[in-house]
């Protein structure tokens, strides 16, 4: 069977290799010139499998209004005329009760754990290299209620999660043993892991290659052709191509494309940014990944550098960098781990992550039978790659998949 895969991010090529395992012959249509360019370039490399949160819960719109008025703040909307953001934002909301979340929560960690055991056995049968520590992720709260509230809320569904005093979230990783008086606790999931996804991203294109894979760098997809009930190919700026199947892994460009056969996507870019800093030996750098739950930042080591991540931006498709946001990320860091590394050879990177207003991502058929989506992966797409690529390819393969999709499928939305 012919597939065609558009898009060559970490969701695009994890599902290029389970369909071309699978036996299928894939082309990837990709309009930068390399993998992994767009979103999956520089992102906080956690695959927090265990510790999955959606980002819609009853705690969003607390944090919405304290960020209101700063622009250095973990969330900021630009208040701007856009009916996508405006609608995507009400859905949002809808989803931020208690029952929403747990709901979700529930999908979530289902897909979640589906991909953490598909990432494993992907490991063992490649031997893909991409910095990946299995040294769990720490999650950290200075501020003592919320400590309690969130160790309260523990319900053991998490593999070994444990409430860890500040004493104990310094033997966990010792380079936090600086800052370890202004903590109040922290959250540990020792069986969480982190990588660099850009680096995974172009080691498994090289081994999809090896399994013949062909990717068609600098090709822009323009719209799908359709007759009667089937995709019949897809006008991209090199010309038409034409497949058995076709499989939408755009990120935020997604609902674009699916727009014109009439699927509405509720996808929208939320914007966040990178620092990544070169780290020496005489640094202390943390080896442990860690979530900073009042800065909102992650914090991954990815060889020898390190990597923080955060904030949230509703401004569009404006993927520049603003210096007042990144230069927060940097701050956040540094208040953590202030010998980690030197600021002045910090590097800068923002990007727009696909988000769906409940924070799961779009898995299944849409409309037409030969027409399959992958994509919305928010803030997880890194850690939900491999599940979503396997299952992706179970459904063009026309297989069982192994996890029951309900509750995942774009139907939700109509
Ligand atoms: C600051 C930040 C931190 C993050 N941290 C984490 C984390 O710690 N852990 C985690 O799991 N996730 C994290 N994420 C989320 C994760 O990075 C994304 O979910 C993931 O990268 C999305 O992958 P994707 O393949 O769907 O999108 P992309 O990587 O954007 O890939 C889509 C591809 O489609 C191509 N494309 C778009 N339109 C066209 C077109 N018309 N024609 C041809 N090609 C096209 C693009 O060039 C791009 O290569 C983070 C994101 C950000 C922004």
């Amino acid at each position: 069977m012919k597939v065609i895969v558009l898009g060559a991010g970490v969701i695009g090529v994890t599902a290029a290799y389970y369909l071309a395992k699978a036996g299928a012959e894939v082309t990837v249509i990709e309009r930068q010139l390399d993998v992994a360019r767009e979103t999956s370039f520089a992102n906080g490399g956690q695959l927090s499998v265990r510790s999955v949160g959606p980002w819609a819960n009853p705690h969003a719109p607390g944090v919405a209004l304290r960020s209101l008025g700063r622009a250095d703040a973990p969330l900021i909307m630009r208040l701007r005329a856009d009916p996508a953001m405006w609608s995507w934002v009400v859905k949002f909301l809808r989803n931020c009760t208690a029952r929403r979340a747990r709901h979700n929560l529930t999908l979530l960690r289902r897909i979640a754990t589906y991909s953490g055991d598909s990432l494993a056995a992907l490991c063992e049968d490649t031997a893909i290299a991409f910095d990946r520590r299995r040294q769990g992720i720490l999650c950290l709260y200075r501020d003592r209620r919320s400590f309690d509230k969130a160790a309260r809320e523990l319900d053991g569904a998490a593999e070994m999660e444990r409430a860890v005093t500040p004493a104990e979230c310094t033997r966990i990783e010792p380079a936090l043993a600086e800052v370890e008086a202004k903590l109040s606790g922290g959250i540990y999931y020792p069986k969480d892991e982190s990588g660099d996804a850009r680096r995974f991203t172009e080691e498994l294109a090289a081994i999809c290659r090896e399994q013949g894979v062909t990717f068609a760098f600098g090709t822009n997809a323009v719209r799908f052709r359709a007759t009667g009930d089937r995709v019949t190919g897809i006008e991209t700026d090199d010309g038409l191509e034409r497949a058995d199947a076709y499989l939408l892994c755009l990120g935020s460009f997604s609902s674009r494309l699916a727009r014109g056969l009439g699927i509405r996507l509720p996808i929208y870019p939320v914007k966040g940014y990178s620092v990544t800093i070169p780290v020496a030996s005489q640094n202390i750098a943390p080896e442990v990944s860690i979530h900073d739950e009042e800065l909102k930042i992650v914090i991954s080591r990815l060889g020898d550098r390190l990597r923080a991540a955060g904030t949230a931006e509703l401004t569009g498709y404006d993927a520049r960098i603003d210096p007042v946001r990144s230069e927060a990320v940097l701050k956040g860091l540094f208040s953590l781990f202030p010998n980690s590394g030197d600021p002045k050879k910090a590097t800068f990177w923002a990007g727009l992550r696909p988000m769906t207003p409940d924070g799961l991502p779009i898995l299944g058929a849409a409309r037409y039978p030969n027409l399959f989506l992958n994509t919305g992966h928010g803030t997880l797409g890194f850690t939900l790659g491999c599940g979503s690529g396997r299952v992706a390819a179970d459904l063009v393969m026309g297989r069982e998949p192994a996890i029951d999709l309900t509750g995942l499928g774009p139907e939700r939305f109509s």
